[in-house]
């Protein structure tokens, strides 16, 4: 049975639970308390010592509150429009999307390695073997989505393991046990691809025609490299969650690569060959 999870970003409320189970079950140091500045955030993105992260995505383009204004009344107005999801938006509102490794089908970091450190295990999930790793770091570039870093103290990189470990004893992931609105999901995979599909329905039911999934191109989502084991539902362009929207493999980029050095190489030679005509 193949395992992931599924990220429903309409309920995250951002506080930031999965992070915290995340480090504490895995032993995963802090990250240290800064704020980045640009957003109420901390941990920035994810990287070899933050395997789950929520990006917390303030939507300007909406609209924002200006002048004086009447808090109660415009709470009682919200409320009024709810459901109607267009009507919120004009308000300006917050986005909260807890990120994680995709655990991709065909896994760019899992090709890229050239130790075989990186594997899928008995739960098909894309899984680091730290005794083999090396620290080359050819899985960082690799990566459509930046998952991947080196820990610098460590020589060696790492990323969410889908809490191998848990699942060997039959627990699912420390951040969906600790997160308290049920946006984060773990199971079967195509268990997960249909509740995706059934709360898509229903947020399109509801007014919310933006709510889309994210990493099954299958079922009209969007992004994925043959799909991905984790999966997400959004309500924004991926963009807007520095998601990749149109993932690919490095060697896509070999074939058209080495056609434009070849061109080059023949324009090259015929200027050559022109100046020495005579
Ligand atoms: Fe590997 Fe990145 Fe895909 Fe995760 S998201 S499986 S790190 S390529």
């Amino acid at each position: 049975m193949a395992t992931g999870f599924l990220t429903d970003t309409t309920v995250c409320i951002g506080c930031k639970a999965c992070e915290v189970a995340c480090k504490q079950w895995n032993q995963i140091p802090a990250d240290g308390y800064e704020l980045t500045g640009d957003s109420y955030d901390n941990t920035k993105h994810l990287s070899g010592t933050t395997w789950r992260h929520v990006a917390f995505v303030e939507n300007p383009k909406k609209g924002r509150l200006t002048g004086d204004v009447d808090l109660v009344a415009l709470a009682e107005d919200v409320r009024e429009q709810l459901p109607g999801g267009a009507e919120l938006d004009a308000l300006g509102r917050w986005t909260f999307m807890s990120d994680v490794c995709k655990h991709c089908v065909e896994a760019p970091c899992q090709q890229a390695c050239p130790t075989g450190a990186i594997i899928r295990n008995e739960f098909d999930n894309v899984y680091i073997q730290p005794d083999v790793c090396n620290g080359c770091g050819y899985c960082v570039p690799a990566c459509p989505y930046g998952v991947i870093t080196k820990v610098p103290e460590d020589g060696r990189v790492f990323k969410c393991t889908l809490c191998y470990d848990r699942q060997r004893e039959d627990l699912e992931p420390a951040c969906a046990k600790a997160c308290p609105t049920n946006s984060i999901m773990f199971g079967d995979v195509e268990e997960l691809e249909s509740k995706a599909e059934e709360r898509v329905a229903e947020l399109h039911g509801k007014g919310y025609t933006n709510a889309y999934i994210y990493g099954t191109p299958e079922v009209g989502g969007t992004g994925g490299i043959g799909g991905n084991h984790s999966k997400f539902i959004l309500m924004d362009e991926p963009e807007s969650y520095n998601l990749a929207r149109h993932p690919f493999m490095p060697q896509d980029k070999v074939a058209p690569a080495v056609a434009a050095s070849a061109v080059a190489a023949g324009v090259l030679s015929a200027v050559v060959a022109l100046a020495f005509r005579d």
